[in-house]
């Protein structure tokens, strides 16, 4: 099989290119991770089943992958200016705990939906809080030539650094779409890299520094995790596409500062040689949105009765730079989708994987390949799945390593999965699994002893209970709840 060379979209540069790592053989990938300060909407989860996709090509490509995904436990403000106030710090208050027992909740409870979506774990969560010594160090490293000083923290001028903004294609200085919000910033885009804990408060979570008892910005987190734990430049920086306006252009100038020097015409001075951005899941009615009230969070997916590998695969049947919109008979189809592959792999667990390289399956082998080498192109890479999975009159140990090696790439679990999983169980039910089951079992028994009474009775009774009886259904699901 030929070799396709793994091609990216860059942000910074709105062009495809071919990823060439800055150490060979090895990737470093440093992708933004979650604000633990509520739970993540399953929009946030997009992010990480696509840098999941990323991570996994990579590693299937060879190279050494080395990811960093950061948990965001300070620094987020409630806007994007620098008068809001710090996500976290607003929830506990709303909650009366502690910052550190709403951080742990919220951190396990992505932690458990990044499990539940098959998401690979990185090499390290890296959390914002164990690296304040390491901000404070970087924020001195730059404060002289890049900062000034206001009686609300320490800010950064982004007049000093070239391209500023390119990233977001914004215009320089007046940071398209700002509100200025801050009186005695120079440039509208300033942003705080240290905010300082005001006068007669006092905040959960704050630390000494040369500028005053405060806290770090959000932005610095980044630049400081991804630079300490991957070094200057890494390969990828991945995010939302929300990311790309306003924290990525911040953490872009930090690194130029510190690091780099010169301008993004050189895409490794802006700290990483490749920016990736997801695009937004969206909802008609608004529940994609944390702050909001009520929210789509995976959980309610799972008390629905579907597995959360269904919406692993409706994320994959969108290229990642596409919105997706979200609809609960999208999800019913992408799980119709996933339960005929796990259908089609139930024949092959018994044969043990054989060699995948075999004329039969080379077209959707290159298929696949070319597939995920092209910016990571997942909607074609399950086609070429699907294909290789209709062969026929083949070699069941062949399909079996063909299957598992792209399914090595899609993270789907297809050899784990059984049909009974993908079942739709909605925890409101009123019957349980096991009396569903003894029913069938019971029905099946009279219609082989030609009651047909009996069998319509025991029909009627579970119907009467929300359970319909599917006979005769193609993929076999014998029944569902409604
Ligand atoms: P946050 O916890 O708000 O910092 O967001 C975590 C990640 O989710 C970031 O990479 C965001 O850019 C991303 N994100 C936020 N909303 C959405 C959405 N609706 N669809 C896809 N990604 C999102
Ligand atoms: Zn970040």
């Amino acid at each position: 099989m030929t070799e396709t060379p793994l091609k990216l979209f860059n942000s910074l540069t709105r062009q495809i290119e071919t990823f060439t790592p800055v150490h060979p053989g090895e990737a470093r990938v440093y992708s933004c991770g979650p604000t633990v300060y509520n739970y993540p909407h399953i929009g946030n989860m997009r992010a990480y089943v696509f840098a999941d996709i990323l991570g996994r090509t990579l590693s299937w490509k060879g190279y050494d992958l080395t990811h960093i995904i950061n948990i965001t436990d300070v620094g987020h403000l409630t806007d994007d200016g620098d008068a809001g106030e710090d996500k976290m710090e607003k929830m506990a208050a709303q909650k009366s705990q502690s910052i550190w027992d709403i951080a742990k909740h919220y951190t396990e409870a992505y932690w458990e939906d990044v499990r539940a979506l098959n998401i690979r774990q990185p090499a390290k969560w890296s959390v914002a809080t164990d690296y304040i010594d390491e901000m404070i160090d970087f924020a001195q490293g730059i404060a002289d030539k890049h900062c000034y000083e206001l009686g609300s923290g320490l800010y950064f001028d982004v007049s000093t650094v070239d391209d500023y903004g390119k990233l977001a294609r914004a215009v320089t200085e007046e940071g398209e779409g700002r509100i200025e919000t801050v009186e005695g910033k120079r440039n509208s885009a300033d942003f705080a890299i240290w905010r300082k804990t005001p006068a007669g408060e006092t905040r959960q979570m704050e630390w000494d520094s040369p500028w005053g008892k405060g806290a770090p910005g959000w932005h610095l987190e980044c630049s400081v995790m991804g630079g300490k734990l991957l070094g200057f430049p890494f390969d990828i920086h991945t995010g939302g596409i929300d990311h790309r306006e306003i924290h990525h252009p911040n953490e872009i100038a930090q690194n130029q500062a510190h690091c780099c020097t010169g301008g993004l015409g050189e895409a490794e001075n802006s700290g990483a040689r490749i920016w990736m951005h997801n695009n937004f899941l969206v909802e008609r009615s608004g529940k994609m949105s944390k702050s909001s009230g009520e929210f789509l969070r995976l959980q309610l997916l799972i008390d629905k009765g579907y597995h959360p590998l269904a919406y692993r695969m409706m994320c994959l049947q969108a290229h990642y730079r596409s919105e997706l919109e979200f609809s609960w008979e999208g999800l019913g189809a992408a799980l119709t989708r996933l339960k005929r592959m796990v259908m089609a792999v139930e024949r092959l667990k018994e044969d043990l994987a054989g060699d995948a390289d075999h004329p039969k399956f080379a077209p959707m082998r290159e298929k696949f390949a070319a597939a995920m080498a092209d910016d990571l192109n997942t909607p074609i890479a399950l086609v070429a799945l699907e294909e290789a999975l209709a062969v026929k009159k083949v070699d069941n140990g062949v399909k079996h390593a063909v299957v598992e090696e792209m399914d090595r790439v899609l993270g789907l679990d297809l050899f784990d999965l059984t049909r009974e999983d993908l079942r739709i169980r909605p925890q409101s039910a009123e019957i349980e699994e096991e009396e569903i089951e003894a029913e069938i079992l019971r029905r099946k028994d009279a219609k082989v002893q030609k009651d047909y009474a009996t069998s319509d009775a025991i029909r009627a009774s579970l119907a009467a209970k929300g359970v319909e009886v599917m006979d005769g259904d193609p993929l076999g699901w014998e029944w569902k709840l409604d």
